[in-house]
């Protein structure tokens, strides 16, 4: 049965845990220091008793709590006291519900496990009134001034890049101007599923990718559950680390230490449908502080434009990609992923407007495998599709990176070999012409191709040249096939 709350002007005292064990040890350790201390199991068993604003002091042990089933109760509570003292004693993993508390009221909070000194200090200091330095709000007319400029830089952030990256960092640049940050960090879940560090801004000698060991595969992190910008995007729960230590990873709390970092705090950045957030927004705090309830709102606030606007970035970036692979899929042929026919018009049309402006040679090579229809009727034609590839490949590796090498249609290729002469187009076509045939093709005879070579006349247009390459090709045949023939001016 949970004892009578005590008269006003005592030092009267309510304890809530579900669990018997938690309360004997509360009561032993902080017992003495109430006059009367009222120990009871819920929520709803605190709110029954009468008075609960009255009680000096509620403290609130978040241990063997459930987040799903008494958050409610626990909030209503919080409520209840009317700005009354209120303390939490929150373990590590139920961190997320201490903003939710907060936002109902004032609390202020340890996170546990704290030894029996800390604890009977920390009560000990609550009952005189006094407040720890963590607790000190900041005046309220600061704050305000300082959410409205936080939230105007986050707009300007958002609506000034498109790139996903460039928006991380100004976002990231954003959130250090927020008093108290010293630095801030996104991370993001890739297309592919892997956690990236993607933008950190602030303290410049202070890299989180050298703190957590690496900057991607971070779900995969042996940190994944200390560092509450990883446990924000794992979790999909906000998370708070007021006391570096209390996260059990030495190394860890040293490395933030080290650099001026008191408290981390971290926000999931939400995901558009159901399933995990998109990452998360971590900011990292010089010291451990408490937060508002327009601070809250406004952190809530700005995951949610941040995850917009990461949103619209990523839309932006899908789009661009759609596009190159459009543009990719017009241009190539299928079969063997070199140039199509109507590309290799286009850049035929360029390279001539090119060569004549600098007043350069231009050859045009156009070759043709030889009894191709053969090769099909005796082995079919998935194996005539691989001798097309195998050919194309052959020849792609031969010439140089500024010729471009065409499909023409069925088995006929062109090279367009800007900066060659006739000379320098047959030496080209003949070197095509031995790598063919030393070209063995798998379960196939030998393969050869015939060739046509013609270089650019000075008033000539593309058709024109076109025919000429064609007719030399169409004499290579006549003249008994695997060979080379250079065109009639
Ligand atoms: P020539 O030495 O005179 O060039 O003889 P050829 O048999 O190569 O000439 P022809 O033009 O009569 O035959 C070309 C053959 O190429 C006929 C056609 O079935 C085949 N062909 C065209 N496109 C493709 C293709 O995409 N895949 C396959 N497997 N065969 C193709
Ligand atoms: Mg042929
Ligand atoms: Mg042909």
């Amino acid at each position: 049965m949970p004892q009578q709350v005590a008269p006003e002007g005592l030092r009267t005292g309510l304890f809530v845990n579900p669990a018997a064990g938690r309360r004997a040890d509360f009561e032993a350790v902080c017992g003495g220091q109430f006059a009367h201390l009222a120990l009871v199991d819920s929520a709803d068993a605190a709110l029954a008793l009468p008075g609960i604003e009255a009680v000096d002091l509620l403290v609130i042990d978040l241990d063997h709590f459930d987040p799903e089933l008494d958050h409610a109760g626990l909030a209503r509570l919080v409520t209840a006291r009317a700005g009354a003292p209120t303390f939490v004693v929150c373990p590590f993993a139920n961190a997320r519900w201490l903003p939710a508390l907060m936002a109902c009221g004032p609390v202020e909070y340890a996170i546990a496990p704290l030894d029996d000194a800390d604890l009977a200090d920390a009560i000990e200091a609550r009952l005189a009134g006094g407040r720890t330095p963590q607790a000190e709000p900041s005046p309220r007319e600061r704050e305000l001034d300082a959410l409205a400029a936080l939230r105007t830089r986050v707009r300007q952030a958002l609506g000034e890049s498109e790139d996903l990256t460039a928006l991380a960092e100004r976002l990231c640049q954003a959130l250090c101007g927020w008093p108290g940050v010293l630095h801030a960090a996104l991370f993001y879940l890739q297309p592919g599923g892997d956690l990236q560090l993607q933008a950190q801004a602030g303290e410049r000698n202070l890299n989180l990718a050298k703190v957590l060991g690496r900057a991607e595969r971070l779900l995969q992190s042996p940190l994944r559950h200390a560092f509450p910008g990883l446990l924000a995007a794992a979790a999909n729960t906000i998370a708070l680390l007021d006391d570096l230590d209390k996260a059990g990873e030495p190394q860890l709390a040293d490395a933030l230490r080290g650099h001026g970092v008191g408290m981390v705090l971290a926000l999931p950045i939400p995901s558009d449908g159901p399933g995990s957030p998109r990452g998360s927004l971590c900011l990292l705090f010089r010291a451990a502080r408490s937060f508002s309830r327009d601070e809250l709102d406004a952190l809530a606030e700005i995951s949610d434009l941040a995850a917009v606007g990461l949103r619209m970035a990523d839309l932006n970036r899908e789009s661009e990609e759609m596009l190159v692979r459009v543009t990719h899929l017009s241009t190539l042929d299928a079969l063997t992923g070199i140039a199509n026919r109507r590309h290799g018009e286009t850049l035929l049309e360029q390279e001539i407007r090119r060569a004549r402006r600098y007043k350069l040679p231009l050859a045009l090579i156009a070759f043709d495998i030889d009894r191709f229809k053969g090769v099909n009727d005796r082995y079919g034609h998935p194996v005539g599709d691989m001798v097309l590839r195998a050919v194309a490949d052959a020849a792609q590796k031969l010439v140089r990176a500024s010729d471009v090498l065409v499909r023409a249609g069925g088995e006929e290729f062109q090279v367009i070999a800007p900066h060659t002469s006739a000379i320098d187009g047959l030496k080209m076509a003949e070197k095509l012409r031995t790598a063919i045939e030393g070209t063995s093709m798998p379960g196939v005879d030998q393969v050869t191709i015939s060739l046509g070579v013609a270089q650019l006349g000075e008033h000539e247009s593309a058709d024109s040249l076109t025919v000429r390459v064609n007719a030399a090709l169409g004499r290579a045949k006549r003249a008994g096939r695997n060979c080379v023939e250079l065109a009639m001016g």
